[in-house]
């Protein structure tokens, strides 16, 4: 995106436009809600429920890993419901490099440029989400409704390090750390998107055809590229019977 483009038409490339206020006495109060994305969360919930911050809906445990500045790429940490959508997100990232910017791929708004993948969540009747939002999401983790802000002004890009969540201070100290572990992980994911993009289209035609139709020139790309797939890649989930 140029920058002329972006001092002409600010206020539609700007996506981050509609973001949340944040309430003066944030995060006062805490009830129970829905399960979270990450899996240890929900450890010892018997009731399906979850302590999230009433306001912002963002689950306790989330907020207090992104204060200690955790963060995690890595698909068994997700929750076994959610790990079909976050192989499928991550599958149209262009993950790069810990300190380049990763582009999203997959669906944009035509007319405003702004990068949405569908995901409903329980607050309200939204949808769609922009990419970077659900990269922070699934990374960071469950934030809510926080108000994002990607420090490299791309607001469809999809790499969390470029993602600061507000009304909540991230510690730093950790940084050298996430880099080194981003580095994996990125690597991982590559193989496990591949591979579920190939046991997609082996065994669900259906939804296969979906996923090119969103971005066919990319997935073919994707399916093309020679990177060995090892099978101790292959998530065991996508192995075993569903029922
Ligand atoms: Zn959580
Ligand atoms: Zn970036």
């Amino acid at each position: 995106m140029s920058s002329i483009l972006r001092k002409a038409f600010p206020s539609i490339l700007n996506n981050n436009m509609a973001q949340w206020a944040l309430p003066p006495k944030l995060h006062s109060e805490i009830g129970a809600g829905p399960l979270c994305f990450f899996g240890e969360h929900s450890i010892g919930s018997r009731d399906g429920l979850l302590p999230r911050y009433t306001d912002s809906h963002a689950c306790v445990k989330c907020v207090s890993s992104l204060t200690e500045g955790r963060l995690a790429l890595d698909v068994h940490r997700i929750e076994k419901i959610h790990r079909r959508r976050f192989l499928e997100f991550w599958s149209f990232v262009e993950m790069g490099d810990p300190e380049e910017c990763w582009p999203w791929r997959g669906k944009f708004h035509s007319r405003c440029n702004s990068s949405y993948f569908p995901i409903p969540r329980h607050w309200g009747s939204g949808r769609q989400y922009s990419a970077s939002r659900v990269a922070c999401w699934f990374t960071w983790g469950d934030i809510g409704r926080l108000p994002i802000k990607n420090t490299c002004n791309d607001n469809n890009c999809c790499n969390p390090l470029h993602i600061r969540i507000k009304g909540v201070p991230h510690f730093f100290h950790r940084r050298t750390l996430d880099t080194v572990d981003i580095e994996f992980s990125t690597r991982k994911l590559d193989s496990e998107t591949l591979c579920f993009l190939e046991t997609t289209a082996d065994k669900d035609p259906k939804t296969f055809e979906r996923l090119e139709k969103t971005n066919k020139i990319w997935i073919n790309w994707r399916m093309g590229s020679s990177d060995p797939v090892s099978s101790i890649m292959t998530p065991k989930f996508m192995t075993e019977q569903s029922n």
